[in-house]
């Protein structure tokens, strides 16, 4: 018995058959280009197998809500051709599988609960920090959505003391992503931000809205966990300076566990999402 995922990713696609036992026996990567070259490409790999399930996250955002006409769809996004464009609908023309369909955040979300930071967690808060900011919760074993899927990286923040920038995401202006995705990082720095200082005090800001974030999700949803995944949260200084901004502006209002197991780096890297599609299509 086989079983699909796909990450589909503003940058790129990766799709991968699994056996029964979860083992993964075929896996490709490509670039996305345009709708139709991907179809094809998603096509041509899946064709070899009679898959009992299939998992989609994509980026987005996308519709997930069966009610509305835009189930489906990626919906607003800068990527060339992929506006409005029905990718659930063209799957469903050549696999006649059940098919779980949701973001690419959630798949990374659901990958880092069951085989990553969140192993033997029974809920999760997961928040990818890169070229943007989003955020999955996994709720009751399964990934959080509702009328609509939430949105984690777009939410308003209060800027730091003595920060001037302005934020620089084109719906939102300051909004978290807008604040402190790698671009507004680099932005502010006028450099790549894996070429910054270890001990630049940029890392102390981007705490800062971090940590603010973290306690958001924390007020609102209550996880077991908060996991930071994504390029910007391989800099290693930077969790020590979230768990602490952390305490400071949640000021001892609710508990939760030991921050340095509350407030950690993702394991799974690059794998998060793949693995997690994957196992949504296994199911539990
Ligand atoms: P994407 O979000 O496009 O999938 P990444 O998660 O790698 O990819 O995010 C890219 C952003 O993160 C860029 O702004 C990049 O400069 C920044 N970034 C990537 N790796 C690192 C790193 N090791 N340290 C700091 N910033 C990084
Ligand atoms: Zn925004």
């Amino acid at each position: 018995m086989y079983y699909g995922g796909i990450e589909a990713g503003g940058t790129k696609f990766v799709c991968a058959v699994s056996d029964e036992n979860q083992k993964i026996i075929a896996r490709i990567k490509f670039p996305t280009n345009s709708p139709q070259e991907t179809i094809k490409n998603i096509k041509q790999f899946f064709e070899k197998y009679q898959l009992e399930k299939l998992a989609v996250g994509a980026f987005g955002p996308i519709g997930i809500n069966k009610k509305n006409p835009d189930y489906g769809y990626v919906k607003e996004t800068p990527k060339a051709g992929w506006q409005h464009f029905n990718f659930l609908g063209e799957l469903k023309k050549f696999i006649h599988v059940p098919i779980v369909w949701t973001t690419d955040v959630n798949i990374a979300s659901y990958g880092e609960y069951r085989k990553g930071a969140a192993i033997n967690k029974s809920s999760a808060v997961y928040l990818t920090v890169g070229t943007g900011i989003g955020g999955g919760l996994i709720y009751k074993d399964d990934v959080y959505q509702n009328w609509n899927h939430p949105e984690m990286g777009h939410i308003k923040v209060a800027p730091m003391k003595g920060d001037n920038f302005t934020g620089d995401c084109p719906y939102h202006k300051n909004c978290l992503e807008g604040m402190a995705a790698g671009p507004a990082l680099e932005a502010r720095a006028c450099k790549k931000a894996f070429d910054l200082n270890k001990d630049d005090p940029i890392w102390r800001l981007e705490a800062f809205y971090l940590a603010q974030a973290a306690m958001t999700y924390t007020l609102l949803y209550a996880p077991e966990i908060v996991i930071f995944g994504g390029g910007v949260s391989n800099q290693q200084q930077l969790f020590p300076l979230i768990r602490k901004s952390f305490a400071k502006q949640l000021n001892q209002y609710v508990n939760t566990p030991p921050l340095d197991e509350y407030l950690v780096h993702a394991q799974l890297g690059d794998d998060a999402g793949i693995t997690g599609a994957l196992l949504l299509a296994h199911g539990k």
